[in-house]
């Protein structure tokens, strides 16, 4: 599918419908995925991180995140045909995990965002949340733990807030020890639906 590279990236420049149909088919296949999202704040902390940039580069799917990366893309003459950022995948990714009957695991964010996080978006979009975890734990010491709790939830996608860059590296880091098909990066997603 058609990238815009932009700083040593490759960016999916897709429609939302492409990157539901991304997701459907690596659940189906059983295929891991991560997902990470890209906005101008992200892209100037890279500069300054090469390990931010590495993780970014090793990623399967770079999604862009803002106006931001759309003018970016006008400027570049490589327009972006959407603007895929987490708030508004939302509703795609729980209607297909739900159609799919695929459950989601809520980590990340201060002790009870993701829990209440978890109840609005169960009543708003009717999927099933199989579990969720603060994300205020040691991530070199307790990650162990905390990713044994997220397999035996049996969630097929994960969606981890602990902000960027901290949340890229940990799904980098950690993901061949994870059960979901789906890793997605999604800053502070919990915080906004918990409000
Ligand atoms: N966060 C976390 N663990 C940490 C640091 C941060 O779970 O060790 C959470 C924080 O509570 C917030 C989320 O990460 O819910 C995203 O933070 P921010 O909005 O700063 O992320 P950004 O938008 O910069 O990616």
């Amino acid at each position: 599918s058609p990238v815009f590279h932009l700083l040593g990236l490759d960016i999916d420049n897709i429609t939302m419908e492409e990157a539901v149909s991304i997701m459907r088919k690596h659940l189906e296949q059983k295929k891991q995925c991560s997902i990470f999202f890209v906005n101008p704040d992200c892209l100037n902390k890279m500069v300054d991180d090469p390990d931010y940039f590495s993780t970014l580069q090793k990623g399967d799917y770079i999604f862009p995140d803002g106006i931001g990366l759309s003018i970016a893309g006008k400027l570049l003459q490589t327009p972006l045909r959407e603007n895929i950022n987490g708030t508004d995948m939302l509703p795609y990714l729980c209607t297909m995990a739900s159609e799919d009957e695929k459950s989601l695991f809520l980590l990340g964010s201060k002790p009870g965002v993701a829990k209440t996080a978890a109840e609005k978006i169960k009543e708003a979009f009717d999927v099933t949340i199989a579990g969720t975890a603060n994300g205020y734990f040691d991530h070199d010491t307790q990650s162990d733990t905390i990713i044994e709790t997220i397999n035996n939830s049996g969630a097929s996608i994960l969606l981890v807030a602990f902000g960027a860059p901290r949340q890229e590296k940990w799904i980098a880091r950690y993901r061949g020890h994870l059960k979901p098909e789906i890793l997605i990066g999604v800053g502070g997603l919990f915080d906004f639906y918990s409000g």
